[in-house]
């Protein structure tokens, strides 16, 4: 997606251990247009699998995913890190390793939220090690709904995550593919 790169090439800052930084429109402020193009794009690529429902893991990957439920037409269900007071206890749950904050967390959806007859599709901003979309995968198989694919906005190519969940028969859109960050410098697939 041409607008998305020349977003990350103009507002991206490379940081130490292979972390991208677009907080000026996709982590921390948002830009609205252009998400609401990521989620259009994705809701073409996957327009024809009969997506009942979006999920995602807060927070950062709620902004794409909402503007994707909403160009389809389909709810979404972001995965919470943190246990609260008012969740439901019926849940599942899976645990994921953070790749930016370096611990495990755990992932809960209510499973009023989640039905055997569901067909998911996964939208979250990175893939790097692929942990997080490994995480959603359980919730999904625990619910014994179906996975349809996942939508990445960024995914670092030169991590593991995207051939880890490709070998496993995932189908795997990225918008923008990162096939290396050297020197401060970010070159694409
Ligand atoms: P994974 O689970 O694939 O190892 O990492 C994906 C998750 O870690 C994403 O949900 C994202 O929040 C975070 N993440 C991984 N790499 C980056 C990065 O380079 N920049 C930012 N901002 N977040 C990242």
């Amino acid at each position: 997606m041409e607008a998305l790169k020349q977003k990350i090439l103009s507002d991206g800052r490379v940081l130490p251990g292979n972390i991208l930084k677009v907080d000026s429109f996709l982590n921390h402020q948002m830009d609205p247009v252009l998400i609401a193009g990521i989620g259009r794009q994705f809701a073409n690529l996957f327009a024809d699998q009969s997506i009942s429902k979006i999920m995602t893991v807060e927070a950062s990957g709620i902004a794409p995913a909402i503007l994707t439920g909403l160009a389809l037409g389909v709810p979404v269900l972001f995965a919470k890190k943190t246990a609260s007071a008012n969740m439901d206890e019926e849940t599942y749950a899976a645990t994921v390793h953070s790749y930016t904050r370096g611990k495990d967390y755990t992932v809960r959806v209510s499973r009023r939220y989640l039905h055997a007859e569901d067909r998911i599709l996964i939208i979250d901003d990175f893939l790097a090690n692929g942990q997080a979309v490994l995480g959603l995968c359980d919730l999904i198989s625990q619910a014994g709904a179906t996975l349809a694919g996942a939508g990445i906005v960024i995914e670092k190519q030169f991590q593991d995550g995207g051939r880890i969940l490709r070998q496993k028969g995932i189908r795997v859109e990225a918008l923008a593919i990162i096939k290396e960050m050297s020197n401060g410098q970010i070159t694409f697939a």
